[in-house]
């Protein structure tokens, strides 16, 4: 492993010292890692340029698969257990106990960021002031409002102010307040506060149990959305309750950006963390890793970026679930039918298939939550005696169904019932209408590049949203007529 002495410093920032003395802070944090034990292999450097955006990592020569990138020992993380506040943390415990289970990081963290002597505070000069962070729940409301509506996004940022708000003042601010000689609430003001907790969900992982990136119309998706880079993996006997360990700072395997087609994955063990490579990278080519399976929307939400089209394989488009009871309730055409779709409904919500917050999740090659979905579909399109001795059944059928029948991807959905295939289309015609443009407009706005050149970097990121989103309901709207 290379020591700070070999390492040639302005290399390690791309060979030209930035002007805004980010060279000066990146050659502390590589210094410190050093004297931490986090071993950084000589084939790679971080570097400002021939990255997607800011810092990244690069590869100094080819690698091959397998190749471990960079060793992190564990008590190099930052964390609620190891901030220099833990005992008092652990002290209060009960009184720091929130929905979202941030607080006690974010307290470390609001502590760590502001003392002069803080073990971390290398780490923390990367970003002075977060001042790069461009999450839409920094965009002024009428931005937001204009350029997100349909993409789930304007609901989980609402969501996240009002808990931020709700979590400063009825936890953070008390405990603040009976620790005076740690905390200025003048310093640890709610702004900071709030750049804070955009810091943990962009350089941090997703956290399963939160409210702040855990909008209600995803809590229903497979668990292949959690980020297996900085989520901790699960004990084996915790796995059942799908709520992961306490989330944590993994300073240098957060330098990395992410791609859905990424080369490099972070592994844990007891002693340790490392960055391993998954493909074969070139020489000169950004190492990127992956923070989970995740659609666009949910990038820009809690990373305030979005993969531009087609880039993203992981991307998704959500068909909110009472959208398909609008969509059967408007193919009713008498009362009675009416009352059918109702009780159908309402069958469906004691099935716990579908609840009034909760959101179908369509990939580009199959359905996300197919099991929902289909069972959706199916008992949406019974008539009214199948549906009775399905329900005596209590939604369960003697004759094992043809289990392509609960398949819905791109190959089984045209196979389906045509009363299927209509509510499926109707629900995706539906959703279309909740946006403000169409999939043409915002095509010829992607393909005229002067134009698209001209538009804000926050338009072109929820461009990049909105199109995916489209298309892959577009796509369906095909597979389905
Ligand atoms: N580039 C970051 C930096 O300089 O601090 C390090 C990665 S940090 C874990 C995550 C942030 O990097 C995101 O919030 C986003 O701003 C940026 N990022 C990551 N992947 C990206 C990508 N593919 N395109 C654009 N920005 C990306």
């Amino acid at each position: 492993m290379a020591t700070a002495a070999k390492r040639p410093k302005q290399v390690a920032v791309g060979g030209s010292p930035a002007e805004d003395g980010s060279a000066d802070a990146l050659s502390g944090f590589l210094d410190w890692c050093e004297t931490v034990g986090l071993e950084l292999s000589p084939k790679v450097y971080v570097s400002k340029e021939g990255t997607v955006s800011d810092y990244g990592l690069l590869a100094r020569e080819d690698l091959q698969i397998g190749e471990v990138l960079f060793t992190i020992p564990r008590a190099v993380l930052l964390s609620q257990h190891t901030t220099s506040i833990r005992s008092l943390l652990e002290k209060d415990q009960a009184s720091l106990e929130s929905q979202s289970g941030w607080v006690p990081l974010l307290l470390a963290l609001l502590h760590e960021y502001t003392a002069s002597n803080s073990h971390w505070r290398p780490y923390f000069s990367l970003w002075p002031d977060f001042s790069s962070m461009d999450h839409p729940m920094f965009w002024p409301e009428e931005e937001r409002m204009r350029l997100l509506q349909g993409t789930g996004i304007l609901e989980a940022v609402d969501k996240d102010l009002a808990n931020i708000q709700l979590e400063y003042t009825s936890i953070i601010l008390p405990f603040m307040e009976s620790h005076l000689d740690l905390f200025d609430p003048k310093l640890h003001t709610p702004e900071l506060y709030q750049r804070l907790v955009a810091f943990v969900m962009a350089y941090r992982r997703w956290f399963w149990r939160s409210h702040f990136s855990v909008p209600s119309e995803v809590a229903r998706r497979p668990l292949a959305v959690t980020d297996p880079s900085f989520q901790e993996p699960l004990d084996e006997e915790d796995e059942d309750e799908k709520e992961p360990n306490p989330p944590m700072m993994v300073p240098m395997a957060d330098i990395l950006n992410h791609v859905a087609n990424h080369n490099a994955n972070l592994e844990y063990s007891l002693e340790c963390l490392k960055m391993v490579t998954t493909q074969p990278i070139g020489k000169g080519q950004e190492i990127f890793n992956t923070y989970g399976q995740m659609a666009n929307w949910q990038l820009l939400h809690m990373y305030g970026f979005a993969e531009p089209y087609p880039g993203n394989t992981d991307d998704t488009a959500d068909i909110q679930m009472v959208t398909v009871r609008r969509a059967a309730l408007q193919g009713a055409s008498t009362e009675a039918e009416r009352q059918l779709v109702s009780e159908q409904w309402d069958f469906l919500c004691q099935l716990e298939m579908v609840g009034e917050e909760g959101a179908f999740v369509i990939g580009w090659e199959e359905v996300l939550t197919e099991e929902e979905l289909s069972m959706t579909l199916k008992v949406l399109c019974m008539a009214a005696e199948e549906f009775k001795e399905f329900k005596e059944h209590e939604g369960w059928e003697e004759d094992t169904e043809d289990e392509e029948s609960f398949t819905l991807s791109n190959e089984t959905i045209p196979r389906l019932k045509a009363s299927w295939k209509k509510l499926l289309h109707d629900s995706a015609l539906l959703t279309l209408q909740s946006y403000s443009s169409d999939l043409k407009a915002e095509q010829d706005l992607l393909n005229d590049k002067v134009a698209y050149g001209k538009l804000s970097r926050r338009e072109q990121q929820a461009l990049q949203v909105r199109y995916g989103q489209k298309r892959i309901l577009h796509q369906l709207l095909e597979l389905a007529s």
